[in-house]
């Protein structure tokens, strides 16, 4: 069963008025567990308005959005928060770590969140960060830490509840060319370990060929890259 699929979803802005935009006009896409799919399109196309609406953020004007086979179309707002909070992790381009926080506890609090207890989720947390080399930066505050740090706390806090779907918008867009291709091989590796299906939108045509598959965004509609 996909974890992911989204069938003839159509989104517009500003629709009925001279500034309408017709982003997503009929997008299909399925996601297996543990593919890995990058999604490669210019500034502007859709990529964030996408993710958005694969995430639960945002609700397609038409179409169909399923999540692990739930259609999420006709749930409440509560319903939709709690398949997000369990099923889908996000990274954006701006790591968006809590400042006062620790690294160890920005990926604690997602968790506690969740209703997991402390002790299990500092463990959790200590895992994850030891997994991507950050176990000497764990009471570091994020201000502290280079760029290339920061994103894999968000991989972490990303990955904190478990999630069976990542999306991630630029992840390494905000990095250098070498850390970028450093932190990419971390989200590529976690993922493979733990059996995610990931969404990534890039820029980067050497990243995106790490993915099992790449797709673009063409007049509104998903196709092969
Ligand atoms: P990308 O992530 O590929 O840069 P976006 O999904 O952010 O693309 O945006 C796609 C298009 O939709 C752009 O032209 C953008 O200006 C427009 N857009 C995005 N969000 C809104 C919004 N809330 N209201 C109006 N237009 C929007
Ligand atoms: P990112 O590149 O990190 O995805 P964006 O700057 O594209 O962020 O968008 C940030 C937020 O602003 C998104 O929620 C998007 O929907 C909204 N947005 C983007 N373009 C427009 C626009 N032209 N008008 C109104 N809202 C927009």
């Amino acid at each position: 069963e996909a974890v992911l699929s989204l069938e003839g979803v159509v989104r517009r802005y500003n629709p009925g008025t001279p500034g309408e935009v017709a982003v997503l006009r009929s997008a299909d896409l399925s996601l297996a567990p543990g593919a890995l799919v990058a999604l490669v399109a210019p500034s502007g196309a859709g990529k964030s308005t996408l993710l958005h609406i694969a995430g639960l953020l945002d609700r397609p004007d038409a179409g169909t959005v399923r999540i692990a086979g739930q259609d999420m179309a006709g749930r409440a707002e509560a319903a939709r928060t709690a398949v997000r909070r369990d099923t889908v992790g996000f990274v954006y381009q701006f790591h968006h770590l809590l400042p006062e926080f620790s690294a160890l506890e920005n990926v604690v609090l997602p968790q506690l969140a969740a209703g997991q207890p402390m002790a299990a989720a500092r463990l959790r947390a200590g895992e994850l960060l030891d997994r991507v080399g950050l176990s000497a930066r764990a009471g570091h505050r994020p201000a502290t830490l280079s760029g290339g740090e920061q994103q894999r706390v968000a991989f972490c806090r990303a990955l904190a509840n478990g999630p069976r779907l990542l999306l991630a918008d630029e992840p390494t867009g905000n990095l250098d060319p070498a850390t970028a291709e450093q932190v990419f091989s971390v989200m590529v590796a976690l993922a493979r370990e733990t059996g995610l299906a990931a969404l990534v939108a890039t820029h980067n045509p050497d990243l995106a060929a790490r993915m099992d598959r790449q797709l673009r965004l063409q007049d509104g509609r998903l196709v092969p890259a």
